[in-house]
């Protein structure tokens, strides 16, 4: 008998002749995130199994792996011959140290050659467990413990699941960046779009010296936390500080938002081409602040022609800091260093502002320059 892990899949199953893709990303997922483990991986019919690993490092393992995007279910599991005898050896096992509690037995029978049916096969394991374990007893309706029996080409004895992320897995759904600012949205909207399979990397826009290295370092750590659940994360660095100086000097202060949103924007599009990103991700709400209104928004959108992925547009800050918790970048992500946003915010931001007079403030700076000057800046950090 031999203790593994099994990985089920969900939203995979249904895909039709490409779902080999998916799988196969999955399993190259699964193997990114147990490179520092002892380990090796194994794809039958619809599961993936870990095994051969070190128990001690289980919790260690199950961890690692509640990160990959795909996988609905851990298993633990016993896995045996497909005999009686060794299936019941295997529930025994599981049911060890379980004394006090109650359970029930499941069973699955898809090879259908076995020589008992599965209300059968469930009736004898549970038997066996009442005559060789003291102290336990079966509740059908709200058991402590699911054994669950699935007789196949082998059998496999499941007693613990563990409920992870669902999602597709991380490369399977395009490459995105994210614009990476340092607070508390914009980590969860990277989040969320890894967990539709998009493999992320990220822009974070600094004013050093008017920020602090502080500020920035804390996007790294951003991006570190983020890059557990996108297999590694780059992190592109870009100065803003000449494009903010030349605003405030040339221009009026209430469209210094947005023009500053509509900058990032186009450096972010002129990276994705370099780099190869279809879409650009932002961690904006719709009325948030002044800058997220539905005008503000198709005023920093018209500076561009890529895809802007919002994922966030629709979600309130409550439920936006539950996932950050989640994901453990809120701690993070409140820690009081500045952006590049707020240090030279204006008193009266333009809440609705029209894009011709945004275009005429524009027309007073050259914004072609500014942006191959920031473009100059960039600096890459590898997660
Ligand atoms: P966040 O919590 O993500 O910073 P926010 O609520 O503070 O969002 P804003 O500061 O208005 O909102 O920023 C809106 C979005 O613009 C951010 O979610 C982020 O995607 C992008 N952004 C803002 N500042 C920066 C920055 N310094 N570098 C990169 N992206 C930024
Ligand atoms: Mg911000």
């Amino acid at each position: 008998m031999k203790k593994l892990l099994l990985i089920r899949y969900g939203e995979i199953n249904l895909k039709g002749s490409n779902r080999n893709y998916f799988i196969n990303s999955l399993a190259c997922n699964i193997k990114y995130a147990l490179k520092g483990f002892k380990a090796s991986i194994r794809k039958i019919q619809g599961r993936i199994i870990v095994e051969d690993y070190d128990k001690d490092y289980e919790d260690a393992i199950v961890s690692a792996l509640k990160k990959v995007f795909g996988i609905v279910y851990i298993t633990k599991a016993f896995e045996t011959k497909a005999d009686m005898d060794s299936v019941k050896a295997a529930s025994l096992e599981a049911m060890i140290n379980k004394q006090g509690l109650t359970f029930k037995v499941e069973s699955k029978r898809s090879n259908k050659q076995f020589e008992l049916t599965s209300p059968e096969i469930s009736k004898a394991v549970g038997a066996h467990i009442l005559r060789n374990i003291e102290n336990v007893k079966v509740n059908v309706h709200e058991p402590d413990v699911l054994l669950t029996v699935e007789i196949r080409q082998n059998a496999y004895v499941y007693y613990e699941n563990v409920h992870c992320e669902c999602g597709l897995p991380v490369g399977t759904g395009g490459r995105g960046a994210v614009l990476l600012s340092g607070g508390i949205d914009s980590p969860v909207a990277a989040y969320l779009m890894a967990k539709r399979g998009m493999k992320i990397s990220g822009i974070h826009f600094h004013s050093y010296p008017y920020t602090s290295l502080n500020a920035k370092q804390k996007t790294v750590d951003l991006a570190k936390k983020l890059s557990e659940y996108t297999q590694g994360f780059a992190l592109y660095c870009v100065s803003v500080t000449k494009i903010q100086e030349n605003i405030i000097k040339n221009c009026r202060s209430e469209y210094l938002t947005v023009l500053l949103r509509r900058f990032m924007l186009r450096i972010a599009e002129k990276l994705a081409q370099e780099k190869g990103f279809q879409a650009l991700i932002t961690g904006e709400s719709l009325g948030q602040v002044a800058s997220q209104t539905v005008e503000s928004i198709t005023c920093t959108n018209e500076a561009v022609k890529i895809p802007v992925f919002r994922p966030l547009i629709g979600t309130d800050k409550v439920d936006t800091v539950r996932m950050a918790c989640h994901i453990d970048t809120y701690d993070i992500s409140i820690k009081p260093f500045e952006d590049c946003c707020t240090i030279f915010l204006p008193r009266h931001p333009a809440i609705k502002p029209s894009i011709s007079k945004v275009l005429a403030e524009e027309k007073k700076l050259d914004v072609q320059n500014l942006v191959d000057q920031a473009l100059q800046t960039v600096e890459i950090i590898k997660l």
